[in-house]
């Protein structure tokens, strides 16, 4: 089947702005000095300028600027324009409201310098967001300074490490064993190795919860530090023997350590604390609706018990009387993590996330997070494999199973939603389910989006069982098909230089 391909409209097929350049033309002129010229070697030193001649820089007009970044905005999917249901990542939607406070001036404008006594607004959010993060888990100790979900991970083990080290002292080097189940994001384990620690992988039973046998065979092996453990894991499930984990772990001298990514199936529900993890971190750009995606600015505060506050990140944002004071006096700290005080935007979204949610506003968006990932579950259970019975939390996880048969896999289902106007859900990740599909809708989509998701996803079951030549072939609909991802991620090309002919074409 083919389908004819319109090359010609600029919107479907645009240049790069170099290809647009004709040389002379300007887009923007400065008026004329109208003081006198300084001399450029009273400033900036002759070694730190350049001596050739600026070149390759596109010669454009402003309507050729403005157009070339207006079509190439229209070609992205963006959380304002659809449902996002990439499992893991939780791409919901971020309320315009969280913009505007973290836009107000006495905030954009304050330097990270600052004198406390004129910081006393911005440390009493910073304060007043760990208070509010340390009732949501449980966990007294919280620190605000990681930038990702991947730096809380790092800086928990760091404390888990540093805690071992105070108490074991000399022996505390042959407690370097850090487990982990094999359906762990890949951040726990890199983290685990660059806290100094060596990782043992724990199985999952047929659930898709951790094998309990299995960990208590590791924890008699000895020389236990931790566990990192996901809950709800990253197949989706609800870990219910976590309070029979955690004691495991400890009885066997170490810390257990929650990768809070999944947080939002859990807010004002249930708390880590109480389920006796240690300590762990949250993606304020995941559950508290910071927006995320293409690297960042992220924020994935660390939380720990009252023991291993000691060992947190320096400096601290405390409360004395009214003031807010920063204490840089902690001779325990593992030290700093990040300039200054973390990514202050997030922090601000955050709490604005969490202040227009209200206690019962966030509980009911964590109902609704489970309630959204259930319906996609039963909705979708005749069309795709679903690898584990048990009702999912916040995400829900499908297999290709029933349509591999037909030759159709994980991979063009997802190209073919792009088809029907829909992001792709994650792919292939966990590993341990083969050709998985891990879904997350979000509490921010509603019955229609819904609907119209389990529509498309079982049009495509039945173009698989029908057609499958159509589903390998998407997807049909965009500008360019399949590209190469492994050669474009290997062998990126990150520079364009001028072909002699189309030069002289446009010439
Ligand atoms: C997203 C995620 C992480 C990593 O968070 P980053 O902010 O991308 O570093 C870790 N664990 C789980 C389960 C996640 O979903």
């Amino acid at each position: 089947m083919s389908i004819k391909k319109v090359t010609q409209h600029p919107s479907q097929n645009e240049g790069l702005i170099f290809e647009r350049s004709q040389t002379g033309r300007v887009g923007y002129r400065l008026p004329n000095l109208d003081v006198e010229e300084t001399n450029l070697d009273d400033i900036i030193p002759a070694e730190l300028r350049r001596d050739d001649d600026l070149e390759g820089v596109p010669e454009v007009s402003e309507v050729d600027v403005i157009r070339h970044f207006t079509r190439i905005s229209t070609w992205n999917y963006s959380i304002d324009l659809g449902m996002y249901p990439l499992g893991s990542c939780t791409m919901k939607y971020n309320s315009r409201l969280n913009e505007k406070t973290a836009r107000i001036a006495g905030f954009t404008n304050l330097h990270p310098l600052a004198p406390e006594q004129e910081a006393q607004g911005a440390l009493k959010l910073i304060y007043d967001l760990q208070e509010d993060l340390a009732e949501i888990t449980g966990l007294p100790g919280v620190s605000l300074q990681p930038a990702a979900g991947a730096h809380g991970e790092m800086t928990g083990v760091m404390l888990i490490r540093a805690f071992l080290d105070k108490r074991d002292g000399e022996a505390s080097k042959d407690r370097r064993v850090m487990l982990i189940p094999d359906s762990a994001h890949g951040t726990n384990p890199a983290s685990a190795h660059l806290a100094g620690f060596t990782v043992k992988t724990i199985k999952s039973t047929a659930e898709g919860l951790t094998d309990l046998d299995h960990l208590k065979e590791l924890c008699e092996q000895g020389g236990i530090a931790g566990l990192m453990l996901t809950n709800p894991n990253t197949v989706g499930t609800f870990e219910k023997n976590i309070k029979a984990i955690c004691q495991i772990i400890h009885d066997a001298g170490g810390l257990v350590y929650m990768d809070g990514a999944n947080m939002n199936a859990l807010v004002g529900i249930a708390r880590p604390g109480d389920m006796g993890v240690d300590v762990i971190h949250l993606n304020l750009h995941k559950t508290f609706s910071t927006p995320h995606g293409g690297g960042g600015p992220g924020c994935g505060p660390c939380c720990c018990t009252a023991e291993l506050e000691p060992f947190l990140p320096t400096p601290r944002v405390e409360k004395d009387g009214d003031d807010y004071k920063l204490n840089f006096n902690r001779p325990e700290s593992i030290g700093r993590v990040k300039a200054f005080y973390g990514n202050f935007g997030m922090m601000i979204r955050a709490l604005s996330y969490i202040y227009t949610h209200g206690a019962e506003g966030l509980k009911e968006a964590t109902e609704a997070a489970v309630l959204n990932a259930r319906y996609l579950a039963v909705k979708l259970a005749d069309d795709f494999d679903k690898p584990f019975d048990s009702d999912p939390m916040h995400e829900v996880i499908f297999s290709h199973k029933k349509q591999s048969r037909k030759g159709v896999h994980t991979l063009d289902i997802a190209k073919r939603l792009i088809d029907y106007g829909f992001h792709p859900m994650t792919i292939y990740f966990p590993l341990i389910v083969e050709g998985a599909m891990l879904v997350e809708p979000t509490e921010s989509v509603g019955r229609q989006d819904l609907d119209a998701f389990v529509e498309a996803m079982k049009d495509i079951n039945e173009e698989a069982q029908t057609n499958p030549q159509l589903v390998i072939d998407a997807p049909h609909s965009t500008r360019i098909g399949r590209l190469d991802e492994a050669t474009a991620a290997r062998k990126p090309v990150l520079r364009w230089k001028p072909e002699t002919e189309t030069l002289s074409k446009s010439a």
